[in-house]
C-alpha cells in the first residue's frame, strides 16, 4: 500500500508539470489502481481530472483520446472499434473486470510501457502519437524506446490510415495478466505484428511481406520470422519456448482473421 500526504487537482496543465519536476515523491496519478499496489511514500499526488482530459474525440483523420480516457471508454466507443475491427474492445476485456476498466486511465496505462499491457499492444498496432505536455508528439513506437521522465502524457492521436487489425492474447485464466499478447494489422498487402508480455513490453515488427494467397507453410515462415527478431524471455507465467510457440499460435489467428474475406 502507498501513502499520499497532499492530494492535489490541478488547475492547469502548467502547474502540474511544475509539482511534477520537484522529484520522485511527486506523482501524476491516473485511476491509482497501478500505483496503489506500490509502497510508495507520495508527498504530492497529482490528479488530472478536472482538465478535460477525459474525452474521446473523432475527426476526419483519427481520434483524439485524452489520458483520463478509462479502459471502458475505448472498450465501448463506437467509432474507434468500427475503424480498427473491435481491436480496443477485445484488447482490454479480459482486464479484470468492468468497474477496473472504469477506472483505469488510458495516460496510466501507456506512459509507464508495462511490460504485460495488453493496452500499449493494441495502441502499436495502429499508427499512434503519443502528445506529451512538454515533449509535444512522438509516434508510440519511438515512446516506447524513450526513457521514463517526468513529462505528462495529455493526449493520444490515432490516425485512420484505412488498416485492419486483429487483436489475440492468451491468459491462464480469464482475468489474469496475458502470457502472451498479439496483434497483427493489415496495411494494404503488408502486415505489420505487435507481440507483448514477452515478458517485456511489446514491440512491432514490420516484415514486408505479400498478404494475399498465404499459404500455412508461409504463415508458419512468416512467424518464425517475427518471433526472431524479437527477445523473449521467462516468468511464472511461461518459459521463452512456452511463449514463442503461443505467438506462432496467435500470429497465425490473427492472420487467418485479416486474410478471410
Ligand atoms: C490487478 C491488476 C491487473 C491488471 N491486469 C492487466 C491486464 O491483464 N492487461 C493490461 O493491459 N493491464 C492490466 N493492468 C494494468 C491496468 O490496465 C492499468 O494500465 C494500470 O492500472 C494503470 O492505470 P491507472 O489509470 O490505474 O494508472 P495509475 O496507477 O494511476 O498510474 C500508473 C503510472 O502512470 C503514471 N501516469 C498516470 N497518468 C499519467 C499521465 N497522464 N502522464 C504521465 N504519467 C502518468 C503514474 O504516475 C504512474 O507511474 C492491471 C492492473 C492491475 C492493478
Amino acid at each position: 500500500m502507498h501513502t499520499i500526504r497532499n492530494y492535489i487537482m490541478a488547475e492547469s496543465l502548467e502547474q502540474a508539470w511544475e509539482l511534477n519536476q520537484k522529484g520522485r515523491n511527486n506523482i501524476i496519478i491516473g485511476g491509482n489502481l497501478w500505483l496503489k499496489m506500490g509502497r510508495r511514500n507520495i508527498i504530492n499526488a497529482i490528479d488530472l481530472s478536472s482538465l478535460g482530459l477525459d474525452k474521446i474525440e473523432e475527426d476526419e483523420g483519427g481520434f483524439r483520446i485524452g489520458c483520463m480516457a478509462t479502459l471502458h471508454d475505448i472498450e465501448t466507443h463506437e467509432g474507434l472499434n468500427k475503424e480498427f475491427q473491435n481491436l480496443f474492445k477485445e484488447a482490454v476485456r479480459h482486464i479484470v473486470g468492468v468497474q477496473f476498466r472504469n477506472c483505469a486511465t488510458i495516460g496510466g496505462s501507456i506512459f509507464p510501457k508495462l511490460g504485460f499491457s495488453d493496452v500499449l499492444t493494441a495502441f502499436l498496432a495502429c499508427d499512434t502519437q503519443v502528445i506529451l505536455y512538454k515533449k509535444g508528439e512522438v509516434p508510440l513506437r519511438e515512446f516506447i524506446y524513450i526513457p521514463t521522465d517526468n513529462d505528462i502524457l495529455t493526449h493520444l492521436y490515432v490516425k485512420k490510415d484505412g488498416r485492419k487489425t486483429a487483436y489475440e492474447s492468451f491468459r491462464m485464466t480469464e482475468t489474469d495478466f496475458p502470457t502472451i499478447t498479439c496483434a497483427v494489422a493489415k496495411i494494404q498487402d503488408s502486415f505489420e505484428t505487435v507481440l507483448g508480455a514477452r515478458p517485456k513490453h511489446a514491440e512491432v515488427v514490420v516484415d514486408e511481406v505479400v498478404a494475399d494467397a498465404f499459404s500455412s507453410e508461409e504463415v508458419a515462415d512468416y512467424a518464425k520470422r517475427v518471433i526472431g527478431k524479437l527477445q523473449y524471455g521467462s516468468n511464472i507465467r511461461g518459459s521463452e519456448q512456452y511463449r514463442k510457440q503461443l505467438s506462432k499460435v496467435l500470429i497465425g489467428r490473427c492472420i487467418s482473421r485479416l486474410t478471410e474475406e
